[in-house]
């Protein structure tokens, strides 16, 4: 079987075909075929890469011009000029998305019906960057492939057993029966390290609490309890929780009122709290950690201000998810930073031993995907796991497609 993942994010589009065979593999194999392209202001990259992480193509400094028509030309290297690895659009077998909100109404993994591509658009408004993108990887997917089963999974869906505690914000009750609510995010990969933590330690899922911390571009933490989520940092939308590149995470909402008053736009809020905030608001350098941590080593205060904040953040709410879960055995870090950051990852541990977690310092510092990082006598154990969105997607279309037949 060769499915197809599309994966769109606001700057990013990434695209991976898998050869999967009918039965789940235990383990993550990697694409045959990996395309993605980013923005980043004027300026659009493309990257094709092989069965072996090889990058078989890169084209820098494209000019973004329409999203849509970059995309249709990324996935027609599938199968035309040097990069191709099908004959055929018809060789692939299904197509997964993700979809980043699903709402109240969308929390399974479905296959694309009018009725679904209608009830996503319903959410866009809630968010607007990511599903509109999403909406966008569809019509072009019927497009291309106009006979090929598509389906969706969505990062709000694994937040669907959140309790009403943790889900109903403490405003008018009127709030939640219009749909205003903590809905999380990142759902796809909280899940899927969910299920990787106990397969490495040899453990069932449903004896475990675990923490998971992905930490990319967005970062947001998950409660795991018996394998549902029960908590999470994320909420109405992604701005909530934690510090990221560019946004801040949870803020006093008098500050926005105070602003709102004295002549900001909602727009402009918008744009500060999604754009201008957060490693890049603090330090004014970067929203990448990688420079951030590099700028503190240099001895740039405003670069170390920014971590500590990170630090401060991750840790309080860290300790708040344990508090959910009334426990914690399993901490995961994961995403670009968890997974490549041994700078966070230590500052955060160190931090929290109270709650029993011993970091192994040499295993941190040389750390490969997916390995334990804490010390033996460690209550807490510690991992980092590489963050596999698009082969899950990739899985969950077999399931669906199994279940179809
Ligand atoms: P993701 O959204 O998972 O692709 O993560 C992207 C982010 O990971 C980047 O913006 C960086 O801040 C971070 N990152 C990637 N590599 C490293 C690294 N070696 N050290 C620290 N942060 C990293």
């Amino acid at each position: 079987m060769k499915i197809l993942v599309l994966n769109s994010g606001s700057s990013t589009q990434k695209s991976a075909l898998f050869e999967l065979g009918p039965q789940l593999s235990p383990d993550p194999i990697p694409p045959l075929w990996e395309g993605k392209l980013e923005w980043d202001g004027n300026k659009e990259t493309l990257v094709v890469k092989n069965s072996a992480g090889k990058k078989i193509r890169t084209d820098g400094e494209l000019g973004a011009g329409d999203r849509t028509g970059s995309v249709e030309k990324l996935l027609q290297h599938l199968w035309t000029g040097p990069t191709a690895i099908v004959k055929t659009a018809t060789e692939v077998n299904a197509i997964g998305h993700r979809i980043v909100h699903g709402g109240a109404k969308l929390t399974e993994p479905t296959r694309v019906t009018t009725e679904v591509r209608q009830a996503i658009a319903d959410v866009a408004s809630i968010a607007p960057l990511h599903n509109q993108v999403g909406l966008q990887g569809i019509d072009l997917a019927t497009k291309l492939f106009p006979n090929t089963p598509q389906f969706v999974v969505f990062d709000t869906g694994f937040h669907r057993t959140l309790p009403d505690e943790a889900k109903i914000y403490a405003g008018p009750y009127s709030w939640y029966e219009q749909g205003i609510r903590r809905y999380g995010f990142h759902g796809i990969n909280h899940e899927y390290c969910a299920h990787r933590a106990a397969q490495l330690l040899g453990r069932e899922l449903p004896s475990l609490k675990i923490v998971t911390c992905h930490l990319g571009n967005g970062c947001s933490l998950a409660a795991i309890d018996g394998g549902k989520s029960i908590d999470t940092t994320m909420g109405f939308t992604p701005l909530e929780g934690l510090v990221m590149g560019t946004r801040g995470g949870s803020m006093d909402p008098g500050i926005l009122v105070h602003l709102l008053r004295t002549g900001s736009s909602a727009d402009g809020l918008d744009n500060i709290l999604n754009r201008q905030s957060g490693l890049l608001g603090v330090s004014g350098l970067s929203s990448d950690m990688r420079d951030i941590v590099q700028a503190m080593k240099n001895g740039n205060e405003k670069a170390k201000l920014a971590f500590d904040i990170f630090i401060h953040r991750l840790c309080s709410c860290i300790a708040a998810m344990a508090a959910s879960l009334q426990g914690l055995d399993v901490l995961v870090f994961t995403a670009g930073i968890g997974e490549n950051s041994s700078e966070v990852r230590s500052a955060a541990c160190a931090r929290l031993g109270f709650l029993g977690i011993s970091l192994n310092q040499g295993k941190n510092a040389g750390v490969r995907s997916d390995t334990e990082i804490s010390l033996g006598d460690s209550r807490v154990r510690v991992l980092v796991i590489r963050a596999q969105e698009d082969w899950s997607i990739a899985q969950t279309c077999i399931r669906l497609l199994a279940k179809e037949t």
